[in-house]
């Protein structure tokens, strides 16, 4: 073999997923170097600047069983520096607002039948206690939520919840979907007092952890090359080649972390059947405001929305979690809209959306004033999560590649659809077992 230095490895995308897997790569003794497209490493889980604010461009909590992210956390010095509080949350259905604290709150809701109530609770807590998921992948989400709750249980609670997160992508989503979302509640609730806690980084959220990661990636050899988008990947005898606008670069082996269309894009010489399963998978958007205010909203750190008239799908006061001295004394809400590809909101300018987000804003807050609105900013990502579509496991990209050191290790390989950075890295532990670490050479693998 000639042109390319032994146990090379580059990954591709510098999002938590990439770095998280750069360290891996390094602590089994190989040469990494990271290539990320944008300016700053961090993709999804990047800060932004709005009203003299830095913070999370989209929210993001911990739940104290996100053990990955927390080993993370201790490997890069800021175990000690995770803030652990209980959050109360909000359900605004039929023009009103109400706590949705507990069993009491829950009674009190009048826009589901006492039955329905009854027969969704039902379904809460045996769901929380399913452990294997997979069985649910066959069925569709509607299907199944239908069979525990009704119609109308579906109608008027389900049915707005689930266009919330999936749009008109709900209607493809298997049962896995919602079960795993609500195992997730359910864990949370487990510890002793049976409130959910929340967790975030103090003095800065994942601001924080992507600086202390990329000191770590510094600090233990990696070689970083942000500004840096990859234009093509392919094998050759010397090795994997990637191209960027700084030329080519040869690697004994390659991991991609890019989302799946962009895999499609730049990978030469995959099979075809690698390129339906890449091609096939449906992804959700998402358009986001973050709004800065000078006055606190209810205080709850998730209000949910039933009203589909609503522009976007649920409401996220941060500093109802983080308390609002982490932002000055302003107040930092998020108002997610998730979208298919297709969803007219793409083709609205950030204004058009901010006016009518803040507008929205005021009809669940009526005491909001427009002046009360110090700072407003849209962010938008098409590719954020792959939808559970039915029987998704068999069809979902593989991370084994037929071009002879190329792996692609996504957050599409998340089976149930929840997109959080603790299943992200349960991809990557998954992954390690099939990197071929020990692989010197770029001949082809032996047939299976
Ligand atoms: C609204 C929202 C809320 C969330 N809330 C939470 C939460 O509360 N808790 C939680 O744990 N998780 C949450 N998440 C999920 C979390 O952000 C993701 O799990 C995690 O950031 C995914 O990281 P990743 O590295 O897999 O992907 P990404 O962050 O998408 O990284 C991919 C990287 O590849 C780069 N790239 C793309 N194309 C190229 C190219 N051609 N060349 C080079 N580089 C390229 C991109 O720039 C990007 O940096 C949330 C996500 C969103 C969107």
């Amino acid at each position: 073999m000639s042109g390319v230095q032994a146990d090379t490895w580059a990954v591709l995308g510098g999002g938590i997923l990439g770095q998280a897997l750069a360290l891996r790569l390094q602590e089994a003794g190989k040469r990494v170097t990271l290539i990320e497209a944008a300016p700053e490493l961090g993709g999804l889980a990047m800060a932004q600047q709005v009203g003299g604010i830095t913070y999370d461009k989209f929210y993001h909590v911990i739940l104290p069983f996100d053990k990955r992210t927390l080993a993370l956390l201790d490997d890069i010095g800021l175990g000690d520096d995770v803030e652990w509080r209980s959050t109360r949350t909000g359900f605004f259905s039929d023009g009103r607002l109400m706590p949705l604290n507990g069993a009491f709150d829950y009674l009190r809701l009048r826009s589901i039948g006492l039955v329905t109530k009854l027969r969704v609770a039902y379904l809460l807590m045996a769901a929380g206690r399913i452990r294997d998921g997979a069985p649910l992948e066959q069925i569709s989400v509607q299907e199944w939520l239908t069979r525990w709750c009704g119609q109308a249980g579906f109608d008027r609670l389900w049915r707005p919840l689930l266009r919330a997160k999936l749009g008109d992508n709900a209607s493809r989503a298997s049962a896995a979907f919602i079960w795993s979302s609500i195992r997730r509640l359910y864990l949370a609730r487990q510890g002793v007092q049976k409130v959910e806690q929340l967790g975030f980084v103090k003095n800065g959220g994942y601001a924080r952890i992507l600086n202390a990661l990329r000191d770590t990636l510094i600090a233990r050899g990696i070689e970083v090359q942000t500004n840096t988008p990859v234009s093509r990947v392919f094998g050759s005898a010397a090795g994997v080649c990637v191209e960027t606008p700084s030329g080519r670069q040869v690697f004994q082996n390659v991991v991609s972390t890019l989302p799946t269309k962009a895999n499609l894009a730049v990978c030469e010489g995959l099979d075809a059947e690698e390129k339906n399963r890449l091609d096939g998978v449906v992804y959700q958007g998402i358009i986001c405001a973050s709004v800065v205010l000078n006055r606190p909203l209810a205080g709850y750190y998730l209000t949910y929305l039933t009203d589909e008239a609503l522009p976007f799908t649920g409401i996220v006061e941060m500093s109802a979690l983080t308390g609002t001295d982490a932002f000055d004394g302003k107040t930092l809400v998020y108002l997610p809209r998730y979208v298919t590809q297709d969803d007219p909101y793409w083709a609205l300018s950030d204004e058009g959306i901010a006016l009518q987000f803040v507008d929205a804003l005021r009809k669940v807050h009526p005491d909001v004033a427009s002046t009360d609105v110090l700072d407003i900013k849209v962010s938008r990502v098409r590719e954020v999560m792959a939808v559970p579509t039915i029987g998704y496991r068999e069809n979902a990209p593989q991370s084994v590649t037929s071009v002879p050191g190329l792996y692609f290790v996504n957050s599409a390989q998340i089976i149930d659809g929840t997109l959080n950075v603790d299943a992200t890295l349960g991809v990557l532990d998954e992954a390690m077992e099939k990197l071929e670490l020990g692989r010197t050479t770029t001949e082809a693998r032996p047939a299976a």
